[in-house]
């Protein structure tokens, strides 16, 4: 990080946990100091809980949805709208993860996602990331600036950016913490150029494999603000230690 943006450190936890792992993962999380914010991304079900704990003990710890669809409300089975969202207590949501795209995913339907949160107030993470045939391939950056456009619409004050490339997420080959700065300095630039005024707010954040040995490597880099967190993410003792080499 470079101190000009306020650090980020997200939870993803995917498919994982139930309320009594979920009360018990914020029982034991040391938050330390404040320099840097904390969000969770949980399962919907437990959006409600969280909040409830969270609130009761005053933890600076900001919800964060896995997913949101892209309309109002209506005929849509399984799915969960924004407002409902932020009704259960989220204040963000996470856009575009790969393992969305993967499901069929693409660039239209993010956008429209991206929009619809936006227009609930809900601040948006914003994933992005090359395939690993896209990058053996040399196509890293024309695939992440591709990736970009479907966010050129939203304030900028309401979103962050994830870089993950798809390799490194859950197989333990994290990205070099040089490689990953370069393309981060890349995702700046393409961002100062959507939003020439207000660039300075959003964050972009590195995710794919972040352990507590790796995170301060990342932490040192100038254009990286902060981390997405899975694996390392489920328990309370290895995501302090990455909040903490971002504080
Ligand atoms: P990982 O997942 O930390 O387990 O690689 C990151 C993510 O998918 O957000």
């Amino acid at each position: 990080g470079s101190g000009e943006r306020r650090p980020l450190a997200a939870a993803n936890w995917k498919m994982n946990h139930t309320s009594i792992e979920a009360a018990a993962f914020l029982e034991a999380l040391d938050p330390g100091d404040s320099s840097c914010d904390i969000w969770i991304a949980p399962p919907a079900t437990l959006l409600p809980g969280m909040k409830a704990i969270i609130e009761r003990r005053n933890l600076p710890v900001t919800l964060c949805a896995q997913d949101v669809h892209e309309k109002e409300n209506g005929a849509h089975t399984g799915e969960i709208s924004a407002a409902m969202l932020k009704d259960a207590g989220a204040e963000a949501v996470l856009v575009g993860h790969s393992e969305r795209r993967e499901q069929g995913e693409g660039a239209e339907r993010l956008q429209a996602k991206a929009e619809q949160a936006a227009a609930h107030g809900l601040r948006i993470l914003y994933c992005i990331g090359e395939s690993e045939a896209e990058y053996s391939a040399g196509l890293t950056k024309q695939v992440l600036a591709r990736q970009l456009e479907a966010v050129r619409n939203i304030p900028a004050n309401l979103l962050d950016i994830a870089y993950e490339p798809v390799w490194a997420i859950g197989t333990g080959r994290a990205a070099g913490k040089e490689d990953a700065q370069e393309i981060h300095a890349f995702i700046r630039l393409e961002v100062q150029r959507h939003f020439p005024d207000q660039s300075g707010a959003v964050r972009i954040v590195y995710g794919g494999s972040v352990k507590p040995e790796n995170a301060s490597g990342y932490a040192d880099g100038a254009d990286i603000d902060g981390a997405l967190v899975g694996g390392a993410s489920l328990h309370a003792e290895s995501f302090q230690s990455i909040i903490h080499a971002f504080q």
